[in-house]
């Protein structure tokens, strides 16, 4: 798509830019916590090859090809898991990803056997058979990689088998389909249906989304994603003042859900828009835009923002409303992002810093902020927030996030 840059103010842009260096600097003299996409060194891999491309600095190329080495390093002598958050499908769908928008040539694919897709397949099956549909940690992250490689045979037959297993254990409801959510949030035995864009339907709504776009049995994933839109639908509420959806079914009334990437209204907003895209569906469409516009006035009273990351923080909200204005075009989604740009900024220039991660200690009641560097709690991912602000190349890496 052609990227619209939502800052034009001078004085905004110097702020930001002057915050992409901070952060380049901090990035440089720290290591990533370790090799993944969603809190490490993968994830700083991109920061880099987007700033080089954006300032025409070798230093940050450099810093690049360096990342891409430590990575390619990783994965062939490192114990790594599977996962997409931190394990080797989520490395592969980063070397995927450059590749396939010219940003690396493809000399990568010598160091890595083939028989590490046969690995992400089989531990993907595995884990789905047993109900563990997560995409950040568990089965279903392997097929975003493999959609990145959806011309292959292995990656295609892959997808097809992963659709089959989601299909198996969707729970069949009068309005349509829904999953319990994710294995590693189960609490004993209360099982709950999360409606979280992290680990929720949002989520599935997104890569059954993608899927249909690849045509890989088109008509059992339509029925599937039709499904799963009129359940997740069926929730809303109409009062939307702290949500008009709630983070889990069963929920209390009434709803309460925050302003933010991993759980509440933004989160159902961006995914439900990219399906009614990707199907022409212009009554869904309308009924996106109108969730989107909801949370979009929220900027006073509960957001439940108290940091600036990308997961749950300012910037994290300024880049959706940032891509919903990419997609729409609607004014109010841009107010909206340059609304949690300017606070984003305001937090640098209050504290100093970009600890940006709020930890809060089980027993005690006060939280302590917590340095990291990553794509998805950390500074590499607000830089990557403030490029995709300033600038007309379209942020492609967001797909690991669900938000394209
Ligand atoms: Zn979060």
């Amino acid at each position: 798509m052609v990227w619209k840059r939502i800052v034009q103010d001078d004085k905004m842009r110097k702020r930001i830019t002057e915050r992409i260096e901070g952060i380049a600097d901090s990035l440089s003299k720290n290591k990533a916590y370790d090799s993944g996409l969603l809190g490490g060194e993968a994830g700083l891999s991109l920061y880099w090859k987007y700033l080089s491309i954006h300032s025409k600095d070798a230093s940050h190329e450099d810093n690049f090809k360096n990342s891409v080495g430590l990575l390619t390093n990783a994965i062939s002598n490192e114990p790594m898991d599977y996962t997409f958050c931190a394990g080797v499908s989520g490395i592969l769908w980063t070397f995927a990803h450059l590749v396939n928008n010219n940003m690396l040539n493809d000399s990568f694919k010598k160091n890595i056997g083939e028989e590490i897709d046969e690995f992400l397949f089989e531990s993907s099956i595995k884990d789905l058979q047993l109900g563990r549909n997560d995409y950040m940690h568990e089965g279903v992250g392997p097929i975003l990689y493999f959609l990145e490689r959806a011309e292959n045979e292995f990656c295609r037959k892959s997808i097809s088998k992963i659709i089959q297993e989601i299909h198996k254990t969707a729970h069949r409801f009068p309005e349509g389909f829904a999953w319990v959510e994710a294995g590693f949030l189960q609490v004993y035995d209360s099982k709950k249906y999360n409606l979280g864009l992290a680990h929720g339907i949002p989520s599935i709504i997104v890569l059954l989304t993608k899927v249909l776009q690849t045509r890989i049995d088109a008509e059992e994933v339509k029925k599937l994603l039709d499904g799963t839109i009129n359940w997740l639908l069926d929730k809303k509420n109409v009062e939307g003042k702290n949500g008009l959806f709630p983070t889990t079914i069963p929920t209390e009334i009434p709803y309460t859900s925050r302003v933010g990437w991993c759980y509440g209204d933004l989160g159902i907003s961006i995914a439900l828009i990219q399906a009614a895209i990707a199907t022409n569906n212009d009554d869904l469409k309308k009924e996106s835009i109108k969730i989107g516009l909801n949370a979009a006035k929220r900027t006073h009273g509960y957001t439940g923002v108290r940091d600036v990351c990308l997961c749950h923080g300012a910037a994290g909200n300024a880049h959706i409303f940032n891509r919903l204005y990419n997609y729409t075009g609607e004014q109010e989604f841009k107010e909206a992002s340059l609304f949690w740009l300017n606070e984003t900024l305001d937090f640098y220039e209050r504290n100093g810093h970009f600890k940006n991660l709020v930890h809060f200690k089980k027993n005690g009641k006060k939280g302590v902020f917590k340095h990291k560097n990553g794509l998805l709690e950390g500074i590499a991912g607000v830089g990557l927030i403030f490029l995709a602000s300033i600038n007309d190349i379209e942020p492609k890496w967001d797909r690991s996030i669900l938000l394209s």
